[in-house]
């Protein structure tokens, strides 16, 4: 029997209520375990792609859901278990981050799964260590600088013990230290990741695959180490090779 993967996405198609086409019959898996980025120009349908992993779109799923987590399909009477199972952080953190205190905002989510009082306080406790901000209980979030409101997003998902963490731009507007300090802690996260990101040296360096989307179509799928490479390919969708990436030409 074939393994189950962590996430299944089936001839996904979306268009915003003003019309908008978004997704086009997006189609495709990540095993368990596996760290894919997902990279295309502004506009392609990357974030809404991305909002659709945890049921914020379409306010009403469609009848044939396109989605399966875990084996499961994404169906209304599911979103709960699978806001948890899918670990969902936001371009920006200000829209993630709505607690007068770190603490609660971490706290948030394993409170709603039923976590109270010492257990409570210990794993806000171990999900602040584990994003390098141990002790960041009683500051405030809105005080807090880029990097570290990111980390606190992170904080928050992590409580929830996620199987699958999806990222819309983790390193936007990071400075190369908070860059690199988030690039060493998503490496260190032994869960399937999904990666959302322009930072295509990043994506290079954490995951090896890609999913290439283009005007809401997966246009390329494969191993990172080529289609970052493939310089014909990154510039026909608005993107550029990574410095870093040896250039390869493509047979013929
Ligand atoms: P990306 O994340 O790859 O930049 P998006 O998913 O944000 O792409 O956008 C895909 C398409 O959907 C674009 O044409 C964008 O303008 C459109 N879009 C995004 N959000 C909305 C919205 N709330 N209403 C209408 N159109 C939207």
């Amino acid at each position: 029997m074939a393994a189950v993967k962590a996430l299944e996405v089936t001839g996904l198609s979306y268009r915003y209520p003003d019309g908008t086409p978004a997704l086009d019959g997006v189609s495709f898996a990540l095993a368990e375990g596996e760290s894919v980025g997902l990279i295309g120009p502004n506009g392609a349908g990357k974030s809404t792609l991305l909002l659709h992993l945890n049921g914020l779109l379409p306010d009403v799923p469609p009848a044939e859901p396109a989605v399966r987590v875990l084996g499961q399909p994404l169906t209304r009477d599911r979103l709960p278990g699978v806001r948890r199972e899918v670990g969902l952080l936001f371009q920006d953190p200000d829209d993630q981050l709505f607690c007068p205190t770190v603490r609660e905002d971490v706290a948030f989510g394993p409170e709603q799964f039923g976590l109270a009082g010492p257990d409570l306080a210990a794993e806000v406790a171990r999900c602040l260590a584990t994003v390098g901000l141990a002790g960041y209980e009683d500051r405030l979030p809105h005080h807090l600088s880029r990097g570290e409101k990111r980390r606190v997003c992170l904080a928050g998902v992590l409580a929830c013990r996620p199987r699958l963490l999806v990222f819309d731009e983790p390193t936007a507007d990071l400075d190369p230290r908070g860059r690199r300090d988030l690039k060493a802690l998503l490496a260190g996260l032994p869960v399937t990741k999904l990666i959302a990101s322009h930072d295509l040296e990043m994506i290079a360096a954490l995951c090896p695959r890609v999913v290439l989307l283009d005007q809401g179509r997966v246009v390329a799928d494969g191993p990172a180490a080529e289609l970052l490479a493939d310089e014909p390919l990154m510039l026909a969708h608005g993107l550029e090779r990574p410095p870093g990436l040896s250039r390869r030409h493509p047979p013929g």
